[in-house]
């Protein structure tokens, strides 16, 4: 199985630094239709066979352009996604990077986010503020790793069994605060695809860049 990692499907604006981390709209409908094409299909979490046909769009952060732009898109094509949400930071924007970045880029808001998962998209938990986990103290570690998913399943009415590591940041005693806290799978910043005898504490994923080309995307999508 393998796992797309998308952050904003948008133009970028003229300010931004890292501009790589925006897909265009007109792209990312043609990386769609070509996964659509190559018969991927999207499972849900709960019904993940591990197959290599299966793949995940995981877009993390929970921007604002993923209601606006990405999730047309997606519903266009019949595709499943997973979006993980920073709980603390909910219709606020990114404060964790946004002055690394040079943007404020907005953040779903609570109605947004029960809007688009009665639409089928699956919420994960992007921790409660976006820390660096390793470099805060482990108690901290786990209020942001519990608390998220307590905030998320009281207001979403539903189990959260996902989970995405700040930063791909974490080690060995975080993965496991992460199991601990119930979930059932955490997701990393480290390239590769996914099979059933991997850890799902440490799920890798393949990053799609603004910057790649269509047959790059088929190439990594393929290898
Ligand atoms: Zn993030």
């Amino acid at each position: 199985m393998k796992v797309l990692t998308y952050h904003n499907i948008d133009t970028p604006p003229k300010e931004a630094k890292l501009k790589t981390l925006y897909v265009k709209p007109s792209k990312f409908d043609k990386q769609l239709k070509i996964l659509k094409m190559l018969n991927y299909k999207t499972p849900s979490l709960t019904d993940i066979k591990f197959t290599k046909k299966e793949i995940l769009l995981t877009f993390d952060d929970g921007y604002k352009d993923f209601i606006e732009k990405s999730f047309p898109i997606i519903k266009k094509h019949n595709f499943k996604a997973i979006v993980f949400i920073v709980t603390d930071l909910v219709g606020s924007y990114n404060r964790w990077d946004w002055e690394k970045l040079n943007v404020k880029k907005l953040l779903m808001d609570w109605k947004d986010i029960e809007y688009i998962q009665k639409e089928g998209i699956e919420i994960g938990s992007h921790t409660l503020t976006h820390p660096f986990l390793t470099k805060i103290e482990i108690k901290e570690a786990k209020k942001e790793i519990e608390n998220s998913k307590k905030i998320l399943e009281d207001k979403l009415g539903t189990e959260i069994t996902s989970f995405c590591y700040p930063y791909g940041d974490y080690n060995e005693k975080i993965r496991d605060l992460v199991e601990e806290a119930g979930y059932r799978y955490a997701f990393t910043t480290k390239d590769g695809s996914f099979e059933m005898s991997d850890d799902p504490f440490q799920i890798k994923r393949i990053t799609v860049f603004g910057n790649l080309l269509l047959p790059q995307f088929i190439f990594k999508v393929l290898r």
